[in-house]
């Protein structure tokens, strides 16, 4: 899959956001200068397509991605983890 294209596909939608923290997605050429990613979802129920922002996508390659989804109700919050 092309990720620019299907980044342009969702862009066009304007109704965009980070499948982690509900960022939001900014405008097509932007929103690929800015690292945002598409990625699938295999595992899921429903095989689907998600966007994932550059903080997000960062944080997943740092913290691996079990320790990124435990962490992740916390940052929502506002709590330090
Ligand atoms: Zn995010």
């Amino acid at each position: 899959m092309n990720v620019q294209e299907a980044l342009y596909a969702i862009c066009t939608t304007g109704k965009g956001r980070c499948w982690y923290c509900d960022a939001r997605l900014p405008g097509g050429d932007e929103a690929i200068r800015a690292g945002w990613d598409v990625q699938r979802l295999d595992d899921h129920p429903v095989p689907s397509i998600i966007l994932v922002c550059p903080t997000c996508l960062r944080l997943k390659t740092e913290l691996g991605e079990v320790e990124f989804l435990r962490t992740l109700p916390h940052r929502l919050s506002g709590v330090p983890c």
